[in-house]
């Protein structure tokens, strides 16, 4: 019988020093140690993207693996709290609602309290809105910050919390905890990819200075060029942009505003829409747009008309083309981030994939063979998750009542996927979330989208009647009071920051 042991791998090479290139060190720096050597390269002349500032709330988890500290964390990369996204202007113009981390109440009965809700909604027309009932959102409101508290899910405590990172510190951060583990880290620019003559196996990476880094497993962390998965092995590329029309974006960062929101800002503009997402040293923030609804002039300055303090820099522009490779592992070669498919940051899931990708790595890891039912397991679960999130952006346009712009008018008559239209369908009919996907989003957050932008349910959950619908209305008051008062006492999330995880001043940036 083989093992794995017979044929260890003894060196990885990481190509890319990006976000995504340095996620992937430092977790295998940890889990390998000594068995194995890693050798980064990366390009200072080729850059990374740089942007990629908004999380969710499994980050907490990919750092605590690591053993990160989570105010050292916060401070080195001048980070604030994330309890969700505000979305302004996307069902239309005035439209506003919260998609916060959590749910909207305890469970009841094993099932999920907004499905209680609905029927609440239905009898009683005044009913408050059901975000009343999100902790997330309350506290957004009210701009306030503090982590939840207690293991056992209470009425209070029942929201999550992601960040918002500088996205060049954080690279660096991780950057020096691979390095103190032993990663290598190699500058210089790939010009070349030696392969074994009879396995095609992917041997070298070739410098243009003559170096050459050889290893038995590759992983092209090398951005949207995707230099070894696509440059060597053409694994071709899906592309989505007829469901998810943005291609370009401009990024700017801007002073700081005095109100430190603990939530990200989403607002729809004529062909896309605009971030804000507030650091503690600035904010960030960025237009998503498409190229063939509006110049790139125009997009330029409806992103600077929209900053809340003075620009501190040009806007960069980026371009892209939403989609999916059609493999991440081939061979030797493991594709992980933006090489590997690319969303819009609508929910800022970017960041996130690259999280399960190196956990699927880590779970999934090949000996020198690289046995192929290991690289098709990886393939067939990265797939997924790129449709599931696909599917989830899509939502946030397709359910659009928006008519005042070409783009919007295409957005709510484009093609959806029947995976998705099934979500949308039964929801309409029957009130119920379909979740395709138990480690993505959730029920809660399927239907804060799906609420915020105005679908409104024909039927609810008939076993919902068992309940006396009096015991109902006093629950969801008497939880309502809790929420209000919990949240009336927590701290503002500036003060908390200023108390518990200032960062020191940053330079100011070059003007
Ligand atoms: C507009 C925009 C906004 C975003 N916002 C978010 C967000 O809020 N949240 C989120 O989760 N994600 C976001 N993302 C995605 C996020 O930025 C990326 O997932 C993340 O930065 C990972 O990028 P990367 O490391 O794969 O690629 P890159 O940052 O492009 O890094 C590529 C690396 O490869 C190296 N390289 C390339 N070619 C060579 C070569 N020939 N030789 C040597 N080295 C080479 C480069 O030097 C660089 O180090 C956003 C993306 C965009 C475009």
């Amino acid at each position: 019988m083989h093992t794995s042991s017979d044929k260890p791998i003894r060196k990885i090479v990481i190509v890319g020093g990006g976000t995504a290139g340095w996620m992937s060190a430092a977790p295998l720096a940890l889990k390998l140690g000594n068995s194995c050597e890693i050798v980064l390269v990366e390009s200072p002349e080729i850059g990374t993207v740089g942007v990629g500032e908004a999380t969710l709330p499994t980050i907490r988890y990919y750092n605590l693996a690591l053993g990160l500290d989570a105010v050292e964390f916060v401070q080195k990369t001048q980070a604030t709290f994330k309890l969700g996204i505000e979305f302004k202007d996307w069902g239309h113009v005035g439209n506003r609602f919260f998609h916060g981390f959590g749910d909207f109440g305890p469970s009841i009965e094993n099932r999920s309290a907004y499905v209680y809700w609905l029927r609440l909604a239905r009898e009683f027309k005044d009913i408050p809105s059901y975000e009343e009932w999100s902790v997330a959102s309350a506290m957004a409101r009210k701009n306030r910050f503090v982590p939840p508290f207690g293991d056992t899910p209470g009425p209070t405590n029942a929201y999550s919390y992601a960040f918002h990172f500088d996205a060049g510190l954080y690279a660096a951060f991780l950057r020096d905890y691979a390095m103190q583990r032993g990663v290598k880290r190699v500058e210089g620019k790939i010009s070349a990819v030696e392969q074994h003559p009879d396995t095609g196996f992917i041997t070298a990476v070739k410098l243009d200075d003559g170096r050459r880094v050889d290893g038995d497993l590759f992983i092209d962390c090398s951005g949207f060029r995707g230099l070894l998965i696509e440059g060597v092995y053409q694994a071709g590329y899906d592309d989505w942009s007829a469901m998810l029309p943005c291609n370009s974006a401009q990024a700017v960062p801007c002073a700081k505003a005095a109100k430190l929101t603990p939530y990200t800002t989403s607002t729809a503009q004529a062909a896309g829409w605009t971030w804000r997402i507030p650091l503690q040293h600035r904010t960030g923030n960025g237009h998503v747009y498409c190229d063939a609804f509006t110049g790139d002039e125009e997009a330029g300055r409806v992103l600077l008309a929209g900053l809340d303090g003075p620009a501190l820099d040009a806007p960069r522009q980026l371009r892209f083309t939403t989609g999916r490779r059609r493999k991440s592992w081939i061979k030797n070669c493991v594709a992980i981030g933006l090489s590997s498919g690319f969303l819009e940051p609508l929910e800022s899931t970017s960041i996130n994939i690259i999280e399960n990708a190196i956990g699927w790595l880590i779970q999934y890891f090949p000996d020198r063979d690289c046995r192929p039912e290991l690289s098709a397991e990886f393939n067939r679960i990265v797939s997924q998750r790129y449709e599931f999130v696909r599917d989830f952006i899509i939502l946030h346009y397709k359910l659009t009542d928006r008519d005042d712009s070409e783009f919007w008018r295409y957005c709510k008559h484009m093609p959806i996927p029947d995976t998705l239209r099934q979500q949308i369908d039964m929801f309409r009919e029957n009130g119920q979330v379909v979740i395709y996907d138990p480690q993505g989003f959730n029920a809660s957050s399927h239907f804060s989208i799906l609420m915020g932008l105005g679908v409104v349910p024909k039927r609810y959950d008939p076993l919902v009647d068992l309940m006396d619908l009096r015991q109902m209305q006093l629950h969801f008051a008497k939880l309502r009071e809790s929420i209000t008062q919990a949240v009336g006492a927590m701290p503002d999330h500036a003060d908390y920051i200023a108390r518990h995880v200032a960062a020191p001043p940053m330079p100011p940036m070059a003007q």
